[in-house]
């Protein structure tokens, strides 16, 4: 399978299968990065029905990062009805840093926007990726599972993993769209029970569809 077939056949996928969400107005262009982390910050470990509504209430009350200031148990309390507190009890002081380090900027970095408070290496890789177009997939629970049955890899090594997701990008394809076309896929095809293979697009060059 050349990686850009492998490409074209799952954007087209999306292109036709995406569902509508809350934050889809924030990938407009020009996109909106402090929607975009407010939305991956709920989507982590959360799955994306939950998330929206979430989202919707948390983005009417606080549409830009300068209107957030000083709301910290607002802030908090939105992100509990997630339901995980710890995560919630760090985002008061993560739009603090933003605020006041960043001057209300979202950073264009791995390492900068690692260092901030409650930004994993999922959330960070989203933000570059869907945010500022970089060329790196944000690896969810979703993108492994395709990417383990589609290519027979493993994921024990998640250095090595993120590599060869990254890999896969085509650099004439938008790298929003193909990570996002994995992580749907994931949702909705390759299923961690009974995956659809007969609906998926790629199943003829698949590791785990024709064992
Ligand atoms: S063929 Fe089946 S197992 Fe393979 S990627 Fe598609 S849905 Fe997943």
């Amino acid at each position: 399978m050349t990686q850009a077939w492998f490409v074209e056949k799952l954007v087209e996928w999306i292109g036709e299968n995406a569902r509508p969400f809350a934050w889809d107005d924030a990938f407009d262009e020009p996109r909106d990065p402090y929607r975009i982390l407010v939305a991956e910050l709920m989507l982590t470990r959360t799955n994306a029905v939950a998330a929206e509504a979430i989202y919707e209430r948390f983005i009417a009350k606080f549409p830009t990062l300068a209107s957030i200031n000083g709301s910290d148990s607002e802030v908090a309390k939105l992100f509990e009805g997630l339901g995980l507190k710890k995560r919630a009890s760090r985002m008061p002081e993560l739009f603090r840093q933003l605020a006041n380090e960043y001057h209300g900027i979202i950073p264009r970095t791995y390492s900068k926007l690692t260092s901030l408070y409650g930004i994993g290496p999922y959330v960070a890789n989203a933000v570059l990726c869907f945010a500022f177009g970089r060329a790196v997939v944000p690896v969810d629970v979703n993108v492994i599972r395709v990417i383990t049955r589609l290519f027979g890899v493993c994921h024990d090594d998640k250095k090595r993993f993120q590599v060869f997701v990254n890999g896969l990008l085509d650099p004439y394809v938008d790298p929003g769209a193909f990570a996002l076309s994995l992580m749907e896929m994931g949702a909705l095809v390759c299923r961690v029970k009974r995956p659809l293979c007969e609906k998926c697009p790629v199943s003829d060059n698949c590791a785990f569809g024709s064992l």
